[in-house]
């Protein structure tokens, strides 16, 4: 008899050890795809027409023909050296 205690015992704690293990599974599988801390959309880049340096969009300085630079100061060197 002692042994028929000891199997449902074990069998409660299988159970409770399994249903533990599902519940972190579910848990870890959620955060597992893509990086911690990063923005949720790809940065766009681009090159600085004057200098060839890489920075990303949004710090860029874009002048009227649509090119990027990295700063006011070459955007204007860029477009003086673009006229001649
Ligand atoms: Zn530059």
């Amino acid at each position: 008899m002692a042994r028929i205690l000891l199997l449902l015992g074990l069998l409660v704690l299988a159970l409770f050890w399994a249903l533990g293990r599902r519940r972190d599974g579910a848990g870890s599988a959620k955060a597992g795809p893509g990086p911690v801390g990063a923005p949720p959309g790809p940065m766009p880049m681009v090159a600085c027409a004057h200098c060839g340096l890489h920075l990303a969009q949004a710090e860029a300085v874009q002048d009227a023909e649509g090119r990027w630079f990295c700063s006011e100061d070459h955007r204007a060197q860029g477009a003086r050296g673009a006229r001649g």
